[in-house]
């Protein structure tokens, strides 16, 4: 029978401080942050802040804002393939 008690222990609550790359779809309930419309674009920063934009908004600002952006999460082409939520 062998004693566990010096073993090398797992520890898998090494989590929640490094922030997931794991982007989330944006959903209808993602709002752009100028204009509240539908997000289409997610702007993802350091320290784990992000900007939503409607296509528009991202459109404008997106050329300034992906020079300092870690990750740009793009959904825009879904303005074209869902047409019925164009309101
Ligand atoms: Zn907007």
């Amino acid at each position: 029978m062998q004693s566990p008690k010096d073993g090398v222990k797992i520890m898998p609550e090494k989590e929640g401080f490094m922030a997931t790359t794991t982007a989330k779809a944006l959903t209808n309930s993602d709002r752009c942050d100028r204009c509240r419309a539908q997000a289409y674009v997610r702007f993802e920063f350091e320290h784990g802040l992000e900007l939503l934009f409607c296509n528009h908004h991202a459109t404008e600002h997106g050329v300034k804002i992906r020079k300092i952006a870690i990750s740009v999460q793009d959904e825009s082409h879904r303005l074209i393939a869902a047409p019925d939520q164009i309101v």
